[in-house]
């Protein structure tokens, strides 16, 4: 028998199309016996249509209905006709007619379902990814791929419009660790060598600069082997950009037009701009964090000067050693129970803060926790603070970072506890003027902030060498809602500039020549200036799509533990392959 071929999908029908003769195909969604009568909804990637088999269908009918269930694959020709008054459904598009069913065709069988489709989203993840065939059928999935779909068909289309080149990069390289460390692959064709896939496209994009060809962008897997923490995956995406003889402006411009060409394509959302910016320095001020969520006011203060004349020994030895106290006022918060400070203090905890001092304000002053400290300078905390009557005062004294951080997540958690997040809401930011380069405590070092590649401001070159935690580097990270959304920066073009980099982090030329020598060779031939920036795609569509992991925006994620539980990857392999490659396994004892 000729297979019955759709001639329309499961969203399609309406009134219009009443009287007509159709052929629809997909999966049952739910199938139901009234008295003799067998609705079917019929389910597709474009809706779900009613089909109905009538009591004065043939029997043949009739047995093949009743043989239908849940997710059998099914073809049904019939004839569009519109429901009784007493069955309408307005909440379907397709709520006012019906198909009557005149021939059924089941295409394939369905075995006993792990969990519901419509109830898929109850089921625990790893039962979801180990069925994510079945997941992927659930409407609210198929709308989040059709929205990363939409993403990245507006990205290309914004940058095509601006002249850029999307151009790709390879994934299989030589072993460059930016950061992370590198997946190793074995050259089975160049025994005892390996490539790396990239942790991001950095240095084939810098050479595109080179090259002369401008203005480049890519939709980019990148891959970096790292443990398993928070919502990481072992490969994700970034839209991937760099351009020649542009500054930083120009490079935060077109993100911003392209972040606001995506939301309206998308979403039909207008963002307000520009996007507001905030040094490094201010953002931790104000928010404790390089990544502020803005959506909510509540800020950071400075008490240093002030906690330092107070008799508090626990703030002002921090003071005398050069550490600062942090504040925040909670407007109206004074109700704030012992059990709920702990629980802030919890938060503080995580980012290294010793503890969270508090204090009430009331109408004559301080009162309660740390108060009795502050008599004498009640004054000068309450107009510091522009606090009133009712307020909660929350303290943190610690090295700058720390109190910072500590107090940042503290504000964090009550923008969730108070409700002062808009869930709906988008914000965008800029963090700019980050420090070029940070302290690791450990190997007692300097480490680049972002990457070795960036520039440092104009003004710190010649005497970067000096002070080196001074340094600002010409670098800057995008942030919506609180997430970093991406990182970039001006590159360094200038051999010379590069080499002092390579001193102050400990990098000797034989080592940088060793793993970035192609790169750095590039530069010896006319090197224009460029910059560029890396957003990650996952957590914009998770951000869009109001997820709150990238598993739930990336077709075919890793669970937590690394592991693709569908196909069961990672996988041992024969021996067969190993002696292709040339590898013997030397695993630990297992125990
Ligand atoms: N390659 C950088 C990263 O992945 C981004 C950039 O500087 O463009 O973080």
């Amino acid at each position: 028998m000729e297979r019955m071929k759709r001639t329309v999908t499961c969203g399609e029908l309406g009134i219009a199309s009443i009287g007509s003769k159709v052929i629809l195909n997909g999966w049952v969604h739910r199938s139901r016996d009234h008295g003799g009568i067998q609705f079917i909804n019929l389910r597709d990637r474009y809706g779900i249509t009613q089909v109905v088999v009538d009591e004065h269908a043939s029997d043949q009918l009739k047995a093949k209905a009743e043989l239908l269930r849940f997710e059998y694959c099914i073809a049904v020709e019939g004839t569009v006709r519109a429901r009784p008054d007493s069955m309408i459904n307005t909440d379907m598009p397709t709520g006012k007619i019906e198909v009557s069913a005149e021939r059924i065709e089941i295409l394939s069988t369905c075995e006993v379902l792990p969990f519901m489709i419509d109830e898929a989203s109850d089921a625990r993840e790893d039962i979801r990814l180990k069925y994510r065939f079945l997941d992927l059928r659930t409407p609210w999935m198929q709308k989040k791929v059709a929205l990363r779909h939409n993403v990245t068909r507006a990205v290309r289309e914004f940058f095509s419009d601006q002249d850029f080149y999307e151009i790709e990069t390879p994934t299989l390289i030589r072993s460059t660790p930016e950061g992370a460390r590198d997946m190793l692959v074995p050259a089975r064709i160049n025994p005892g060598k390996f490539y790396a896939l990239p942790q991001s496209p950095q240095l084939f994009k810098q050479i595109l600069m080179v090259s002369g060809l401008d203005k480049y962008f890519q939709i980019a897997r990148c891959y970096r082997d790292e443990d398993a923490r928070g919502d990481r995956q072992l490969e994700f995406t970034q839209i991937d950009l760099e351009m020649s003889f542009i500054s930083r402006d120009d490079i935060l411009d077109v993100i911003e037009g392209m972040t606001c060409q995506v939301f309206e394509k998308t979403m039909g959302c207008v963002l307000p701009r520009p996007f507001k910016r905030f040094s490094y320095r201010e953002a931790m001020e104000t928010y404790g964090t390089d990544k502020p969520d803005v959506r909510f006011e509540l800020r950071l203060s400075d008490l240093t000067e002030t906690a330092g004349k107070s008799g508090f020994r626990a703030f002002s030895s921090v003071v005398e050693a050069g550490g600062s106290v942090k504040a925040l006022r909670v407007p109206k918060c004074a109700h704030y129970s012992r059990k709920m400070v702990e629980d802030l203090e919890g938060a503080a905890k995580i980012y290294g803060a010793k503890g969270l001092a508090w204090m009430k304000v009331t109408g004559e002053g301080l009162d309660g926790g740390v108060a009795k400290f502050f008599t004498d300078l009640k004054d000068e905390i309450i107009s510091t603070l522009e606090a009133g009557p009712e307020d909660l005062i929350l303290m943190v004294a610690d090295e700058w970072t720390t109190a910072c951080t500590a107090l940042g997540a503290v504000r964090n958690k009550l923008g969730t506890d108070l409700g002062l997040i808009d869930d709906k809401e988008f914000t965008f930011c800029w963090v700019i003027d980050f420090p070029l380069f940070e302290w690791n405590k450990e190997e007692e070092k300097w480490d680049p902030m972002h990457h070795m590649f960036s520039m440092p401001q104009e003004r710190f070159i010649e005497t970067m060498e000096e002070n080196p935690g001074e340094v600002i580097g010409d670098l800057y990270d995008f942030v919506c809602n609180g997430y970093e959304l991406g990182s970039g920066s001006i590159r360094i073009h200038i051999p010379d500039i590069q080499k002092k980099i390579f001193r102050i982090i400990g990098f000797s030329e034989e080592e940088a020549m060793r793993r970035f020598g192609f790169l750095l060779n590039s530069f010896k031939y006319g090197a224009p200036p460029h910059g560029g920036i890396a957003l990650g795609l996952d957590r914009l569509v998770m951000i869009m799509a109001g997820e709150k992991t990238i598993r739930e925006v990336i077709p075919f994620p890793k669970n937590t533990a690394g592991v693709s539980p569908m196909e069961d990857s990672p996988s041992t392999v024969e021996d067969e392959q190993l002696r292709e490659l040339h590898l013997k396994l030397d695993l630990p004892e297992e125990g």
